[in-house]
């Protein structure tokens, strides 16, 4: 099928992956991959972007494996890379609880819980190495917390039964990045890392038709500048702020993985977003950022709203017989720990009815009121106290005595740049990691599986699969001079100029809070056929009017945070026409992917499994974006509608 917004494309299918037992899948392909000896590496160059578990762990490998590395981010510390703000945990499948868990029903937990979107051969890899992460993590001293016995303590996510997620207080992302930086240093100090901060991607660097270098500019002086070796890696993380309010860092942005695509690398299924149910709400046009409340909070906590609506009587005093506890009411298998979408979507339709509280009845209680009574109010701080005081320092509320209002909010992205087995992009060279590509979540991503997606690519996939690659290399070397370099540098250069001559009226933040309106509305948590094409041609309009109007003060060699929104809105419009068109051609709902057309009578997402049961990968095309499909396929769990009653 073609339509007015894209064209069909040839099937996409990933080649790496061996067939045979899937618990065999992984050592096959590790054993099947060529080496590169140790004294060859020296000589192979490899550019990692990004210093967030993905990418810090990723260059730090690959420098102990010898390889010569040159490694960068946007922020003034590599140690302020996004993931420092993962706060509840990292899953591993180490059973230590003895609660029934396994690699397989880590699989099969991660498979279903991504409604059935998700490779089957890399959600099983990303179980089996889930437990060789925490020894590793734990072997570089990340402070994890530890029970009684000193084995290390777990606690439940959602779209699990048993407990298997590792933390470190509220603060799991900080301290596994603490970790990785050690071991980056280490590779800094011992001179095969080359670690430059203050430094953006704007453009990748392609020549006969490998991925050789990108074009970076130093976000102080504003010097361009290439680097050139024999492959890349996009370890960039993900794009929730095409939404302009999410609980991303203010700086995540999608440059990097959008200029790759725009030269080629697909994009997959870019509409897939997760929407958290733990976050605080909204309060006022003024505000540029979200805060998210971890989900391991909901171990604890039990979510409500008053039965009547319109309550608005103080929580404490709406008696219990006149509360609903809807999640426990819908789903007394899980209660409060349904996976993200499920819980989203559940609130969404109480406050939609009318059951919301606070401002604008868009927030539901998040109540530790038994927990403490059960616990005592010493056990309920250590666990989660500096969560409760970032909620109170925000808010104003104690949520030791008056539940947390909570409300959704995007949070995180499951599409990204289309990976094979390899963690390959279809553009030899150019590899992707992380949050930054689409692989192992499918359509919902289950809680602390991000972190242990970033460290498994970063620690342990990738320095086995790039090998492959870089066996046949050293590349021939390119020069600055070769005409490719060349032109990717004149594309950064007039881009940048463009925006500094353009004497627009419109601040660039004014262009993307306008985005975001549109996305949430319209590609948030509830997506219509209507709603989408209104969405699309509202985008367009926005993005004429952007490079009309736009206004960009100051100038180049300053640091110029007005400039560097400046290139990363005008990809984020493009992205946000792409999420959309992708919306509106998946007429089925799948987990975080929810079209109002397609659902049970219960209003369950309800999956059609005979015609997409397969990844969307775009290709960039000047008159439209073309759609490759990658068929998706169950040996081992077979999808069913997912059910958490
Ligand atoms: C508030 C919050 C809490 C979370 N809690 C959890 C949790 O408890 N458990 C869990 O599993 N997941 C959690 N997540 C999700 C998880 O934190 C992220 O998915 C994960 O950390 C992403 O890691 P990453 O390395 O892929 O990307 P990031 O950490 O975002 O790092 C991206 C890196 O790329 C660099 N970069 C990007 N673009 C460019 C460019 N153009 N040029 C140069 N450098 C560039 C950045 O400077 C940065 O170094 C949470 C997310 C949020 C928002």
């Amino acid at each position: 099928m073609s339509t007015d917004f894209y064209r069909d494309g040839e099937p996409v299918a990933d080649a790496k992956a061996p067939a045979g037992p899937i618990s065999e899948r992984w050592e096959k392909r590790r054993f099947s991959g060529r080496l590169v000896n140790p004294a060859n590496r020296r000589k192979l160059r490899v550019i990692v972007v990004g210093t967030g578990l993905a990418g810090a762990s990723a260059a730090a490998t690959l420098g102990e494996l010898g390889y010569r590395v040159a490694n960068y981010c946007f922020q003034d510390s590599s140690r302020r890379a996004h993931s420092i703000a993962a706060q509840g945990g990292i899953n591993a499948a180490k059973n230590y609880r003895n609660d029934g868990d396994s690699v397989h029903r880590l699989f099969y937990d991660t498979v279903k819980g991504g409604d059935f979107r998700s490779r089957e051969s890399n959600v099983h890899r990303l179980a089996e190495v889930s437990t060789e992460i925490i020894d590793q993590c734990v072997a570089q001293g990340v402070p994890f917390a530890r029970e009684y016995g000193g084995l290390l303590d777990n606690r439940s996510f959602g779209g699990a039964q048993v407990s298997r997620t590792f933390y470190a207080r509220g603060q799991t992302g900080q301290q596994l990045l603490l970790g990785a930086y050690q071991a980056l240093q280490r590779q800094v100090a011992a001179g095969t890392v080359d670690l430059h901060t203050r430094h953006e991607m704007l453009e990748l660097v392609i020549v006969d038709g490998k991925a050789r270098g990108i074009v970076v500019r130093d976000l102080v002086t504003g010097e361009i500048a290439t680097e050139l070796a024999d492959a890349v890696v996009l370890a960039t993380g993900g794009y929730g702020n095409v939404y302009f309010l999410s609980t991303n860092a203010m700086g995540c942005n999608v440059t990097a993985g959008w200029r790759a695509h725009r030269k080629g690398a697909y994009f997959a299924n870019p509409c897939y977003t997760q929407i958290h149910p733990t976050c605080i709400p909204q309060s006022g046009e003024h505000q540029s950022k979200l805060t998210l409340m971890s989900e391991s909070l909901r171990n604890d906590g039990r979510v409500w709203v008053p039965k009547k609506k319109g309550d608005d009587r103080h929580p404490a005093d709406i008696p219990e017989d006149e509360r609903d506890y809807y999640l426990e009411r819908r789903y007394p298998a899980f209660g409060n720990l349904v996976p993200r979408d499920i819980a989203s979507r559940a609130a969404k339709v109480v406050c939609d009815e009318g059951h919301g509280v606070g401002p604008g009845g868009l927030g539901v209680y998040l109540d530790f009121a038994a927990a403490i009574e059960r616990l005592g109010r010493k056990a309920v701080e250590a666990k989660y106290g500096n969560l409760f005081d970032m909620y109170e320092r925000i808010t104003g509320e104690n949520p030791y005595e008056r539940p947390m209002r909570i409300y959704p909010a995007v949070h995180y992205t499951m599409g990204g740049l289309w990976v094979d087995y390899d963690l390959s992009s279809n553009i030899p060279g150019l590899f992707v990691t992380g949050e930054a590509n689409f692989s192992d979540h499918g359509a919902n991503r289950l809680g602390a599986s991000a972190l242990m997606q970033g460290l498994s690519d970063g620690y342990f996939v990738l320095p086995n699969t790039i090998s492959d690659y870089l066996a046949d290399g050293p590349y021939e070397k390119v020069e600055e001079t070769h005409e490719d370099v060349v032109a990717a540098r004149k594309a950064v250069d007039d881009r940048i100029a463009f925006f500094l001559n353009n004497d627009g009226d419109r601040t660039v933040d004014s262009f993307h809070r306008e985005l975001g309106k549109i996305m949430w509305e319209y590609c948030g948590m509830e997506r219509t056929d209507e709603g989408l094409r209104k969405a699309i041609g509202l985008i367009r309009s926005l993005k004429d009017e952007f490079w009309r109007r736009v206004k960009v003060t100051g100038k180049n060699e300053q640091l110029n945070q007005e400039l560097e929104k400046a290139g990363r809105v005008a990809d984020f419009l493009e992205l946000g026409e792409l999420m959309c068109i992708d919306a509106l051609h998946r007429t089925e709902s799948c987990g975080g992917h929810f079209r109002a057309e397609s659902q049970t009578e219960d209003g369950e997402a309800k999956r059609d499994d005979d015609n997409f049961s397969y990844v969307a990968a775009w290709e960039f095309g000047e008159d439209g974006p073309v759609l490759h499909k990658e068929a998706l396929e169950f040996e081992y769990v077979k999808p069913t509608q997912r059910s958490y009653k």
